[in-house]
C-alpha cells in the first residue's frame, strides 16, 4: 500500500519544453513529481528538482530511455521507491521524424516509433501494473499531436506514431476502466519548444527537399513548419497546409490541459484525445 498521501506525477522528457512546462504545472498543484529525461540531460533535471523542491514539493530524477523496457520498469520503480507511490503518469517523451513514403527509410522510421509509441505504450503498461497494484485508480496521459490527427506529407513516420497513442489511449482506456484508471492523450499543434527550433536537419529526406527553405525557421502565419526543418516557400511544396492566421502556442497552453486531466476533476473522462491547437485540425 502507498506510503503517502499526496499524489505523485511522473513525468518523461521532463527536461525540456512541454515536459518541463507540465512538471512545473502539477507541481504547482501540490503533487510530488518524478522527473524522467535521458540520462544526458541530467543536470537539466537536476536543476528542475530544486526548483520544485524549493517551491515547497518533493521531486526526483529518474533518467532513462522511455524506448528501453527495463528502463521504463527501472524509472517506475525508483519513483514509488522514492516518492512512495504514482497517481499520474505523463507520458510525454518523443521526437521528430520524417522523410516522404517512397523514400523511407525504415530504420529512421522505426526509430522515431521506437520512442513515440514503443516508449509511450511502455510507460502505459508500468504505470497501469504500479496502479492496479495501488488499487486507488489513477490518470495515465500520453503526448499525441496535430500530426495524429490528420497526415502530412513527408512527416508519415511522426504522423503514424502520434495516430497509435490515439489508438493506443483509446484500447488502454477499455482495459483500466475496472481499475479507476482513466487514460487520455494531448494533441498538441505547433508549440513553441526546443523541438520547434531545431534547424533543418531532423528526418528530412533530401531527395526531396527541393525547394523547401532548409534554415531554421519558426511557425506562423501559416508559412512554415519549423518542428522538422520543414519551411513553406513561395511556390514551394505544400507540405503543411496551416490556416493563413494559426498561432504558435505556449507549452503552458498544454500544461493546463494535462493539469485537467491529471485531476480529480477528470474522473469521467477517458479514451480521449485532446485537442490543444488553436483550432487547426478542423480549419
Ligand atoms: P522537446 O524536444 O522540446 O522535448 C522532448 C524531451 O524528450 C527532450 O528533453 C528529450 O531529451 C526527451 N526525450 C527524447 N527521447 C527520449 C527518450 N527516448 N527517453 C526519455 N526522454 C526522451 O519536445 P516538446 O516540443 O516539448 O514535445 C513534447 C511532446 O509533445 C513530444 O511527444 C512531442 O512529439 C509532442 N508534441 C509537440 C509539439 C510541439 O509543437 N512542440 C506538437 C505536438 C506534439
Amino acid at each position: 500500500p502507498p506510503t503517502s498521501t499526496t499524489r505523485v506525477a511522473l513525468v518523461t522528457g521532463a527536461a525540456n519544453g512541454i515536459g518541463r512546462t507540465i512538471a512545473l504545472r502539477l507541481a504547482a498543484d501540490g503533487l510530488d513529481i518524478a522527473l524522467n529525461d535521458l540520462p544526458t540531460h541530467l543536470p537539466a533535471l537536476g536543476a528542475l528538482v530544486a526548483e520544485i523542491e524549493g517551491a515547497g514539493q518533493r521531486a526526483v530524477a529518474v533518467t532513462g530511455d522511455v524506448a528501453q523496457e527495463a528502463d521504463v520498469r527501472a524509472m517506475v520503480e525508483e519513483a514509488v521507491s522514492k516518492l512512495g507511490r504514482l497517481d499520474v503518469m505523463v507520458a510525454n517523451a518523443g521526437i521528430p521524424g520524417g522523410g516522404s513514403v517512397m523514400d523511407a527509410d525504415i530504420a529512421k522510421w522505426e526509430k522515431c516509433w521506437e520512442v513515440n509509441i514503443r516508449g509511450v505504450l511502455l510507460c502505459y503498461k508500468y504505470a497501469a501494473r504500479q496502479m492496479v497494484a495501488q488499487g486507488e485508480g489513477g490518470r495515465i496521459i500520453g503526448a499525441s499531436s496535430l500530426c495524429g490527427q490528420r497526415g502530412f506529407a513527408r512527416l508519415g513516420a511522426y504522423c503514424i506514431s502520434k495516430a497509435a497513442v490515439r489508438s493506443l489511449t483509446q484500447t488502454a482506456a477499455l482495459e483500466l476502466r475496472e481499475h479507476g484508471i482513466t487514460v487520455n492523450a494531448y494533441a498538441p499543434g505547433v508549440i513553441d519548444t526546443p523541438m520547434t527550433r531545431m534547424p533543418a536537419t531532423a528526418g528530412l529526406d533530401r531527395t526531396h527537399s527541393a525547394g523547401i527553405e532548409a534554415k531554421q525557421v519558426r511557425c506562423f502565419h501559416g508559412q512554415c513548419l519549423a518542428k522538422f526543418g520543414l519551411g513553406l516557400t513561395k511556390g514551394g511544396p505544400q507540405l503543411l497546409k496551416l490556416p493563413a492566421d494559426v498561432r504558435t502556442g505556449e507549452p503552458a497552453d498544454v500544461a493546463a490541459l494535462v493539469a485537467f486531466l491529471a485531476s480529480r476533476d477528470a474522473n469521467f473522462m477517458t479514451g480521449q484525445t485532446v485537442s490543444v491547437d488553436d483550432g487547426v485540425h478542423f480549419s
